[in-house]
């Protein structure tokens, strides 16, 4: 008999299936929510994928809903099979229960670069440091993407130059809306069971809103062809920007889809090269895409499994503080700093903001006040709509956090007000000033970035990218004028 093919709730695309007539199981567990408090769209947007993605299999699929996995698997007594599931603790259930019945487990899919071809990379003669430009340069030569020949087009790789611009003084770009999806009845059932959910005591966080992401491969093919006809030329110039206005800029929102496996990602990287090709879009706009695409995305999936499952655990600069609760709960009332709370607003909105307030204000404000990284990893993973346990554990816990000592990036993301202002338009209405670090309107980025360097000062006096940054707190006067003033950054 063909095992049937049992899909995570992240594996919603026919990537994951065999052929058009293999049976298809898949569990709404949810015990998942009651655990610890999901967004309340992120609930939504992936109970809407799952339920779209049975309506359109029809009856080849069997769709069960239970407390748990296990109490689901209990009424099927057919041979299964799965695709290696996104987390360690999925993995390690399906091995379990590979133990107990008849159960087929299968490579991972919905990646560009496998394990086995990621391994041999890291591996590689003479490779000391796992970088992500290296890696990605690898892929693209694997894969011939923006490529002529063995060269990179145009003899470049990197076009991340052309990409830092600050936001236009306008406050707002010439270009066109992202592409939104209709909701339908699929939603408002689903709508309906989470009200009832919360009602009988599950705990949610953020707004309900109108679903704002993909929730089947349709849609999410839409969203794509809209993105590269008419957002894609505008992508690179202002990608670490930041507007007050206008939350999504020219950032493509393609990471909810292509988490939820509807998309392939190296079908969208092709979709974005054959715009440079046939002329329509530049080649940073592009070039900058497909970094983020096959070079990040399937970098840090690589690095979720290659590092083990310990890596997660990392707190090389021993941060302990527990996030208080007004972040937590995404109340953007909790501070007066101005990016940050609208950059807990947009979380708090459509669980989603763009990789720099994610970075620069999110994780920087975190980082310079020594949160606790694994409870930071948990807050991003459940709050935004594309989080999942492998994107945010070497997110978090390596490129925002540096609690892996270095092993994702070489120095840690950490800026003061100056970075912000420099990249937004945020500082002009704040009731701070970011060019000062002491005194009432002191900016709690620029005192947060010398706090920071202060405490780690002799973990980070090892490494030679830091060095001109503590050579600044050296000269510092007001050093402990800012400590008196700011107790959390001691
Ligand atoms: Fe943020 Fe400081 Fe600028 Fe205010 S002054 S918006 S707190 S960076």
């Amino acid at each position: 008999v063909r095992p049937v093919r049992w899909l995570f709730g992240d594996q919603l695309g026919d990537t994951f299936v065999d052929g058009p007539d293999q049976r298809v199981l898949l569990i709404e567990s949810r015990r998942v929510f009651a655990r610890r408090p999901y967004h309340r769209q992120k609930a939504h947007l992936v109970l809407s994928a799952m339920r779209h993605r049975a309506a359109e299999l029809g009856d080849r699929c069997t769709y069960l809903v239970a407390d748990t996995y296990r109490e689901a698997l209990e009424q099927v007594d057919e041979p299964l099979s799965v695709v290696q599931p996104t987390t360690w603790a999925a993995l390690h259930l399906v091995d379990t229960l590979a133990g107990e019945r008849d159960v087929e487990r299968l490579p991972a899919r919905g990646y560009v670069t496998g394990r086995e071809d990621f391994s041999r990379w890291a591996q590689g003669r003479g490779r000391r440091r796992l970088l992500m430009e290296d890696f990605y340069r690898d892929a693209r030569t694997r894969h011939d993407v923006l490529m002529k020949g063995a060269e990179p087009v145009l003899g470049r790789w990197n076009f991340d130059a052309e990409n830092r611009e600050p936001p236009p003084k306008t406050g707002s770009l010439d270009v066109a809306g992202p592409w939104w999806p209709e909701e339908d009845e699929i939603d408002a059932q689903v709508r309906a069971d989470l009200d009832e959910m919360a009602a009988g005591g599950v705990v949610f966080v953020g707004e309900d809103g109108p679903r704002r992401f993909a929730a089947s491969q349709t849609e999410a093919q839409a969203a794509l062809d809209h993105f590269v006809e008419h957002r894609l030329p505008l992508f690179g110039r202002f990608e670490d920007a930041m507007l007050a206005g206008d939350r999504w800029m020219a950032h493509s929102l393609m990471s909810a889809p292509l988490n939820l496996g509807l998309l392939d990602p190296l079908e969208v990287v092709r979709a974005a090269e054959e715009a440079y090709v046939a002329g329509e879009a530049p080649i940073a706009a592009v070039e900058g895409f497909v970094r983020q695409v096959m070079g990040w995305r399937d970098y840090i999936w690589n690095l979720y499994w290659y590092l083990g499952e310990d890596y997660r655990n990392e707190n090389a600069l021993g941060a302990r503080t527990p996030l208080p609760d007004w972040f937590r709960e995404l109340d953007p009332s909790g501070t007066d700093a101005r990016c940050l709370s609208w950059a807990l607003s947009s979380v708090r909105e459509v669980g989603w903001a763009h990789h720099i307030p994610r970075l620069m204000v999110l994780g920087n404000y975190a980082q310079q006040r020594g949160w606790d990284p694994q409870e930071l990893t948990g807050w991003f993973h459940r709050s935004f709509v594309d989080g999942y346990d492998w994107v945010m554990v070497p997110n978090v816990v390596g490129m925002s956090q540096y609690a892996d000592d270095g092993v994702l990036g070489t120095k840690p993301y950490v800026g003061g007000g100056s970075y912000i202002n420099k990249m937004s338009d945020f500082c002009g209405d704040c009731v701070y000033d970011p060019k000062k670090r002491t005194g009432p309107t002191a900016c709690p980025f620029t005192a947060g970035y010398w706090g920071f360097l202060n405490r780690h000062r002799e973990h980070l006096s090892g490494n030679f990218r830091m060095g001109q940054m503590l050579r600044g707190l050296d000269r510092l006067s007001d050093l402990d004028q800012l400590l008196e003033e700011h107790p959390d950054l001691r």
